[in-house]
């Protein structure tokens, strides 16, 4: 129920930087614990090899 999204401010879970609006170039992940959490075109970049890493040890 957002009439305008782009007044929301999503902020990075990592570096805490911020920006308006749902950026395109951010990653989103969907943490169980942590809920929805917004990383920074940068640090997804990071944070894939960490998910990835993450997927790895729930699945083995
Ligand atoms: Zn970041």
């Amino acid at each position: 129920m957002v009439d305008d999204p782009a007044d929301e401010w999503f902020s990075c879970a990592v570096c805490g930087a911020s920006a308006p609006g749902p950026p395109i170039t951010w990653m989103f992940d969907n943490d169980r614990r942590r809920g929805g959490l917004w990383y920074c075109e940068r640090c997804a970049r990071d944070n894939v090899r960490a998910v990835e890493a993450k997927l790895d040890q729930d699945w083995w």
